[in-house]
């Protein structure tokens, strides 16, 4: 799920997944969508 945060006055779209930030929240979506590792790596925050 991207995640808002305000950072130097403008808007960033973080995905939630590598902490990434965009200024677009279709990049971030998009990006997210192939970041997402909840099932890939079964180490990650377990
Ligand atoms: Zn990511």
């Amino acid at each position: 799920m991207v995640t808002t945060t305000e950072r130097d006055g403008m808007t960033w779209y973080e995905c939630e997944v590598c902490g990434m930030l965009f200024d677009d929240r279709n990049d971030a979506q998009q990006h997210e969508e192939n970041c997402d590792s909840d099932s890939a790596d079964p180490s990650y925050l377990q």
